[in-house]
């Protein structure tokens, strides 16, 4: 396995990097305070092409693999984990996912408008009651003449007070369930415009610890009505839109973790340099030493990993049991990293004067949404386990 960079690829890295590190980094603080992230920088990311990245060119899009998709996750998570959350809902779950199961007519409709950032998505699967359990879904999608009227609510929706366009998972035919025994089989996906009469959405209320830049709808489905023609997929292939979709999205999370877990290297690195306590800089002492060390072991491993899945991607492997692993071990990683970077900076790992106090709170998140840690060791095990 070569994982030297092409030339296409080492081009999305700098690209990503330039951007990161030059418009986002210096962004990052304020817009942790304000609780948003401003307008100009969703549209210099739509001018840069990073929106519609991996789209093929006749979409709008740059034709970029999953290796180059993963590198420019990897640089804006290094600067802000809000920013490349922003991306991910948008490209991975939303515009991949349109492209994976749309119509051609679907692909042409929104693929070119998502990639110029005219289109924001958003992802609307979780719900009070059903979040890792998401067949358990209780929103209804019931046929009346050629329309489905959806009812229902969803939480936690990342974009969801900005988006356009939403995907969203309701289920047509809940009896399917006592039928066959199969509760995900009358689960569809319908592509709905958010002006669409009866989609309504606030502010997802209680949202403190991290992503405070990120925009998290509650939305509620009041009799709102959808074509047959809005069906993403066939009737009764959502839960398999859900999961394909989830499968790149985790690799985007994965990247991003490993952003934050190398910013909590970068940032120790540094602080370790030029602390002096006890008349030398703190990283002359052993157990500074030994956290660097972990944390740069950590960094290399979690990189591999997530490479390895981009990889497989582009060889067109299935690649859910190597996802999950590398969503697993990047974003515990990066837990263990920011933990260390906070402890190693002291009182002033405590304060916002340095980032790792963000990168603390907002990496939390990561380990949390699209699947849990528990949720990948699920995926893991039975990969290597099969069904019984
Ligand atoms: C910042 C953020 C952004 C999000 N963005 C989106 C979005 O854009 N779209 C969207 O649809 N959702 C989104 N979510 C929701 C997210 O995907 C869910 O929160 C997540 O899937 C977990 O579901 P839950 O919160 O209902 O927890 P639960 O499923 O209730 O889980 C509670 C605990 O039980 C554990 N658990 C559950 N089942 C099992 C099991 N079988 N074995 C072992 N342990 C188990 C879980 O791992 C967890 O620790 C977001 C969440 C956050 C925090």
């Amino acid at each position: 396995m070569d994982f030297t960079l092409t030339a296409s690829q080492s081009e999305v890295q700098s690209l990503a990097r330039a951007f990161a590190q030059n418009r986002v980094a210096p962004l990052a603080r304020e817009m942790d305070e304000r609780g948003e992230m401003p307008l100009s920088l969703r549209q210099e990311m739509a001018v840069l092409g990073l929106l519609g990245g991996p789209m093929p060119k006749e979409y709008g899009g740059g034709g970029w693999d999953a290796a180059s998709l993963a590198l420019c996750y990897e640089e804006l998570g290094r600067a802000d984990s809000s920013v490349r959350g922003f991306m991910t809902v948008h490209t991975s779950l939303v515009s991949q996912c349109i492209l994976q199961w749309g119509s051609e007519e679907q692909r042409q409709t929104y693929l070119p408008q998502l990639a110029r950032g005219s289109l924001i998505g958003c992802y609307c699967l979780t719900e009070p009651n059903a979040g890792s359990d998401a067949a358990g879904m209780e929103s209804t999608a019931t046929l009346d003449g050629d329309d489905y009227v959806i009812n229902g609510e969803k939480i936690w929706i990342t974009n969801g007070g900005l988006a356009h366009l939403a995907i969203v998972f309701a289920n047509a035919d809940p009896s399917a369930a006592l039928r066959t025994g199969r509760k995900h089989k009358g689960i569809c996906a319908f592509l709905v415009p958010t002006d669409t009469p009866g989609f309504h959405r606030e502010k997802m209320p209680g949202k403190e610890l991290g992503h405070r830049a990120s925009d998290h709808a509650h939305i509620l489905f009041e009799n709102m009505r959808a074509p047959a023609t809005a069906l993403l997929g066939g009737r009764g292939e959502g839960f398999k839109v859900a999961m394909a979709a989830l499968d790149g999205g985790r690799l985007g999370v994965a990247a991003g973790a490993l952003g934050v877990a190398q910013a909590c290297l970068d940032a120790c690195v540094d602080f370790a340099r030029t602390r002096r306590q006890f008349g030398q800089r703190i990283g002359n002492f052993e157990m500074i030493q030994a956290a660097l060390a972990d944390i740069a072991a950590d960094v290399d491993a979690a990189r591999l990993l997530v490479y390895r899945a981009a990889w497989l991607r582009d060889q067109g492997a299935k690649a859910t049991r190597e996802t999950s692993i590398a969503k697993l071990f990047a974003t515990e990683a990066a837990v263990r990293a920011a933990n260390q970077a906070v402890l190693l900076h002291g009182g002033r790992g405590y304060s916002n004067e340095y980032p790792v106090e963000r990168y603390y709170r907002d990496i939390k998140g990561l380990q949390i949404y699209e699947g849990t840690a528990h949720i990948q060791r699920i995926v893991i095990a039975r990969e290597l386990l099969g069904r019984e």
